[in-house]
């Protein structure tokens, strides 16, 4: 089987509500989404969703993985999407890092394998782990009030696990969680407070004395492993890392400095399934938890999530986060099934979702 076609589409998606607020007064109000398709000789088409927490959130935005593409896609075409790694060992000659970019194609390359293969990704990525992984909402930073209310709008949705942004200001960040934590005391679910690395040492450290009696754990407080390491070792609180986790050397430097408790995947920041698979697995060898969650993106990139979140060992996983709460525009049918704060694919073959072609539009950049 070799790649014979790859259409690259662009696709702007708005933020359903307000525009989402991260610590540091970032602001993003779309997210800006690539689509890819590989044909093959044989007929089967995979597809691969990419798209940035907006440009402000990690090392990644939606035209440089446009550009990336001019470079990647010539570099896989002829290959065997079949054999994922090498096709990967493709990309990696042609352009250092970026996995960002690289996660697309590599997304395809596993669709087409379980379309080949006449089964469900998730069976691809170990089988199904769990029945129906539990989503983790994601909130806005604001008001205590505000973000209670939000908080209160998931939980009539069945979410029972919260993710919610800290702003920066460690006085108010503690007044946000300390409210949030009040209210979440007697429902017992799982809390994430994220900073999304706006705090330096110190601020992290009068953050963390005034939440030492919550029950959170602390996500990307600080913007070094150093930070982290430190911020762990003082307070003794659970510390997740998210955005400074993109490639398997960085878990890797996680685990040395005894940096964190747990990681948070999104795929697409880890280069798309093959390595967020290998993160995945070293995290449960090295007895750290995960989320598992894409970056952005709709129903392709929700898919892909789905696949490896159901595929995830219960004893180590906390929570899955669909983009499609987010996400005001559909791009394809079959998509997971969210019910009950909670998240499951379908027995199709591959990622099981069927782009809407009118939605996508012209491909802007064909390679064949
Ligand atoms: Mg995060």
């Amino acid at each position: 089987m070799k790649i014979t076609r790859i259409a690259v589409y662009h696709l702007l998606i708005p933020i359903q509500g307000k525009p989402y607020k991260l610590s540091g007064g970032r602001v993003f109000t779309e997210f800006d989404s690539t689509v890819v398709s590989l044909e093959t000789d044989d007929g089967v088409t995979g597809w691969g969703e990419a798209c940035p927490f907006g440009p402000i959130y990690g090392a990644a935005f939606g035209a440089g993985i446009r550009a990336a593409m001019e470079i990647l896609a010539p570099a896989v075409l002829g290959l065997d999407p079949l054999q994922a790694e090498r096709v990967y060992d493709a990309m990696d000659r042609a352009l250092q890092h970026t996995g960002f970019a690289k996660s697309a194609i590599d997304i395809a390359c596993w669709d087409i394998a379980g379309k080949v293969a006449g089964r469900p990704l998730v069976d691809l990525l170990g089988g199904r782990a769990q029945l129906s992984p539990r989503l983790i909402s994601s909130v806005s930073t604001g008001t205590p009030d505000e973000m209670l209310a939000v908080i209160a709008r998931f939980r009539g949705k069945g979410y029972r696990a919260h993710s919610a942004k800290a702003g920066g200001d460690p006085a108010e960040d503690v007044e946000r969680f300390r409210a949030i934590d009040a209210d979440n005391a007697a429902r017992g679910d799982y809390m994430q407070a994220d900073a999304n690395r706006g705090w330096a040492l110190d601020q992290a450290l009068r953050f963390a004395r005034g939440i030492a009696e919550c029950d959170m754990v602390i996500e990307q407080p600080c913007q070094t492993i150093e930070e982290c390491a430190e911020l762990r070792r003082r307070t003794g609180l659970p510390v997740m890392l998210d955005e400074m986790v993109c490639e398997v050397p960085d878990l890797l430097r996680a685990i040395e400095h005894r940096a964190c408790d747990a990681i948070n995947i999104k795929i697409t920041r880890m280069g798309g399934l093959s390595r967020a698979r290998q993160i995945r697995d070293l995290c449960s060898h090295a007895g750290l938890s995960v989320s598992v969650q894409d970056t952005g993106g709709a129903d392709i990139a929700a898919a892909a999530m789905a696949h490896l979140a159901q595929s995830t060992p219960t004893r180590i996983f906390r929570g899955a986060w669909d983009p499609r709460e987010l996400a005001g525009v559909s791009n394809a049918d079959g998509g997971p099934m969210a019910a009950d704060g909670t998240i499951a694919v379908s027995d199709a073959p591959g990622l099981g979702v069927t782009p809407k072609l009118d939605v996508l539009g012209e491909p802007i950049a064909v390679y064949d």
